[in-house]
C-alpha cells in the first residue's frame, strides 16, 4: 500500500489503546526486517531518518528506501524524518515524499518553539504529510540532561501550532541501553489532559520496559514510543555471534542477510508488545464473535 500518514496511524491507535513504534532505520536490512517483522504482528510501523542515518546516507535515498518498502508492505508504513532542527531539512524530507516530519525547536524557548513550529506544520499541511514537534528536553544517556516537559505549556503549544503529534519529557531518555527510565505517569497524564487532540510521543522507547509501554498505550496516554537503541543492540549482539560462528564469512550480503531472522523476530517481539489486543485470549475471542456474526 502506498505510504501511510502518522496521523492516520496513530488516530487509529488511540482510538485502539495500542501503542505504534517509530524504529530508528540505519540501512536497507534493518527498514526491510522491520517491516517484515510488523507484517508478522499484523502492525503498523514507522519508519524513521534520524540525525545519525543521514549523516551516513542521503536522505533522498532513505526515502526511496520507505516508500518502496511500504508500496509492498501489508500494513500500513509511514515515513518519518526524525529531530530536524530547521526548516531546509522539513523541506528537503517532504520534497523527498516523507510522509511525516518531526521539527525538534525543544532546546529554544517556548515562543520560538512555537514560531518554527507553526512554520514546519504549514509546509507539511501544504504537502499533505503530518508533523511532530517536542516540547520540553528528552536529554541523552552520559549526555545533556533532560527538562522535563511542562503541561500547562503543552497545552498551549498543542493548540496554537495545531502538531499532529508532541514528543514529551517526563522521565524517558534517548540512547539508554536498560530498561532503567522512571515515567513520571502523573505529569504524563496532566500532559495528556491539556493536550486532548495530540498523540503523545515518547522518544528513548528503549529505555521503557515492555510492559510499561503497553500499559501507558492502553491508557491512552502515549501512543508513539521511538525505539532505536534496543534494536540496534540486537543487531550487534547478532553480528558478533554470526560472525563468531562464520568466522570465514566476508560478504556483506551474505553476513547481513543472516542477521535478518534474528531481527525480524526481536522486532516482531517488540511491536506485538505495544498491542497486547492483539494476543490477549479475551481479544481473540471477541474478534472470533465479532466475524461469526
Ligand atoms: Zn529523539
Amino acid at each position: 500500500m502506498p505510504l501511510a500518514g502518522l496521523a492516520d496511524i496513530l488516530t487509529e491507535a488511540r482510538a485502539g489503546g495500542y501503542g505504534v513504534a517509530g524504529l530508528v532505520v540505519q540501512g536497507w536490512e534493518d527498514a526491510k526486517s522491520y517491516v517484515l517483522a510488523a507484517e508478522q504482528a499484523e502492525c503498523p510501523v514507522i519508519l524513521q531518518a534520524g540525525p545519525g542515518a543521514r549523516a551516513h546516507t542521503p536522505l533522498p535515498v532513505l526515502g526511496r528506501i520507505f516508500a518502496e518498502l511500504a508500496n509492498s508492505a501489508a500494513v500500513p508504513v509511514a515515513s518519518h524524518l526524525d529531530h530536524a532542527k530547521g526548516l531546509d531539512e522539513i523541506k528537503q524530507a517532504l520534497e523527498c515524499g516523507f510522509s511525516s516530519v518531526m521539527i525538534d525547536g525543544s532546546e529554544m524557548r517556548l515562543a520560538e518553539n512555537i514560531e518554527l513550529t507553526c512554520r514546519a506544520a504549514e509546509l507539511a499541511r501544504l504537502a499533505g504529510a503530518s508533523v511532530e514537534a517536542e516540547l520540553g528536553f528528552v536529554g541523552y544517556a552520559e549526555g545533556a540532561a533532560s527538562v522535563m516537559t511542562d503541561p500547562q505549556e503543552a497545552g498551549q503549544f498543542v493548540a496554537e501550532t495545531g502538531v499532529d503529534a508532541l514528543a514529551v519529557s517526563v522521565g524517558n531518555t534517548h540512547l539508554q541501553t536498560g530498561k532503567q527510565a522512571v515515567i513520571d505517569s502523573g505529569r504524563l497524564a496532566e500532559i495528556a489532559a491539556a493536550t486532548a487532540n495530540c498523540a503523545l510521543v515518547l522518544h528513548g522507547g528503549s529505555g521503557i520496559a515492555a510492559p510499561l509501554r503497553a500499559r501507558l498505550a492502553a491508557e491512552r496516554l502515549v501512543t508513539k514510543f521511538n525505539i532505536g537503541t534496543e534494536l540496534r543492540q540486537v543487531f550487534g549482539a547478532g553480528l558478533r555471534r554470526y560472525l563468531a560462528a562464520n568466522p570465514g564469512s566476508f560478504d556483506r550480503v551474505e553476513i547481513l542477510s543472516g542477521l535478518m531472522p534474528d531481527m525480524i523476530t526481536e522486532c516482531r517481539a517488540i511491536l506485538a508488545g505495544l498491542r497486547p489486543d492483539r494476543t490477549a485470549p479475551d481479544a481473540q475471542a471477541k474478534k472470533l464473535r465479532s466475524t461469526s456474526q
